[in-house]
């Protein structure tokens, strides 16, 4: 039976660090179950978490079914066999490597490790929601630099890279650059990129985020690892939740410097990725077949959404990841609503500040359709009710 708590002997509000007394915290896609249980329907698709439509190799799930059978025993606390995978993929020292949770966790770390109140660190307007969050935890502050506008010619709400350089200071330890960035699905491109870790203060890392890079256009793909040598300051980092289709699991990375990496270590809990992730995530780098396809459907489900939200007069904005950024031409909230009535979860976007778009995941080409059919419908009901009909 629930408690009855006694209310308002203590304000533990007041009690806590300034920092996370502030924090908005991270506004997660709704569950499937939970719009089952809230409207009592079945058939519910959900595009709004950058999930795998695939699914997961099946490599990876039967490492992670193998790995269950020990479950009575700890996880190797250095992950010992998925590095060895890493530095083979990256060329890069064990030393290197920093195991997490989820990518998040390295954000967290990265945060834990350089920042502190006084300082400050440099992200965009519009950048991934773990950013914010993990830098005003600290008591640090955030310098949020403008994105370019949505009618930039080049990359609509993309990060403003000369912009971000001009708002490092002597305060700044560290900025964030994700590549692409979710929500919006922008990249750079890599000269660009190169230029700016360059352009960088040494004594302030630049972290970039590859969570996408998987599903970007070989041509535009910009693996930032390879610059590793030649920048002691880059951290780059990557996850197995996208492409690979582990997001239950929860296992990412960073790579970086050795120094970096051993102060990311020294805070990192011990156990923090499970033996069912270690194993699954290991296995999952020897499936090269399920990326290309899982990079194959995104690049066709891409060209349909883009296609089918244009035939219903809706402008996306270009993305390189698995998910679209849709422009709803006013307030995006009945439109979200009305899909879920569909049976069709998306993501509402106002907290990043963009209360007339969706973000929605490319799913199977069925998913997508059934998606543009219920947007059509919506549209249609919209259109019969402004005519009075
Ligand atoms: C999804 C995502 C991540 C991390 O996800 P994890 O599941 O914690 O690995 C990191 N960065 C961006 C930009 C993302 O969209």
């Amino acid at each position: 039976m629930k408690q009855n708590h006694s209310s308002n002997d203590i304000d533990f509000c007041a009690l806590a660090q300034p920092g996370v007394r502030e924090l908005n915290p991270y506004l997660p896609g709704k569950p499937i179950s939970e719009l089952e249980r809230e409207l009592g329907i079945s058939n519910i698709i959900k595009l709004a978490s950058n999930e795998n439509p695939l699914g997961a190799s099946p490599q990876a799930v039967a490492a992670a079914r193998q790995a269950l059978e020990e479950v009575e025993l700890y996880p190797d606390a250095n992950g010992y066999a998925l590095k060895q995978k890493l530095m083979a993929l990256h060329g890069v020292g064990m030393d290197q490597i920093t195991l997490g949770n989820g990518s998040n966790d390295v954000l967290v770390l990265l945060a834990e490790t350089f920042l502190a109140p006084g300082q400050n660190a440099v992200m965009s307007q519009y950048c991934f929601a773990v950013y914010p969050i993990a830098t005003q935890a600290t008591g640090a502050d955030i310098r949020m630099v403008d994105a370019l506008p949505e009618s930039d010619p080049e990359m609509p709400l993309g990060h403003d890279l000369a912009a971000m350089l001009q708002a490092i200071n002597e305060h700044t330890r560290l900025v964030f650059v994700a590549n692409p960035n979710n929500p919006t699905g922008t990249g750079v491109d890599a000269d660009a990129l190169r230029r700016f870790i360059a352009a960088v203060p040494s004594d302030v890392i630049v972290v970039v985020d590859e969570a996408y890079t998987e599903y970007v256009d070989a041509a535009m793909r910009c693996d930032a690892s390879k610059w590793l040598a030649a920048h002691d300051n880059l951290v780059v980092t990557r996850t197995f939740s996208k492409a690979y289709g582990l997001a239950g699991l929860r296992v990412g990375y960073a790579l970086s410097h050795p120094q970096v990496a051993d102060l990311l270590n020294r805070i990192r809990q011990p156990f923090n990725v499970n033996s069912m992730a270690l194993a699954a995530a290991a296995a999952a780098l020897d499936d090269d077949q399920f990326i290309a396809a899982s990079r194959a459907m995104n690049a066709a489900g891409m060209q349909q959404l883009q296609q089918g939200c244009r035939e219903l007069g809706l402008v996306t904005i270009p993305s390189r990841g698995n998910f679209v950024l849709v422009n709803m031409g006013g307030a995006a909230e009945p439109w979200y609503q009305q899909l879920l009535r569909s049976g069709v979860i998306t993501r509402r976007v106002g907290n990043y500040g963009l209360p007339n778009h969706l973000r929605i995941t490319i799913g199977t080409g069925d998913q997508n359709e059934r998606l543009l059919d219920a947007l059509q419908q919506i549209a249609a009901a919209g259109a019969r009710a402004a005519h009075g009909s």
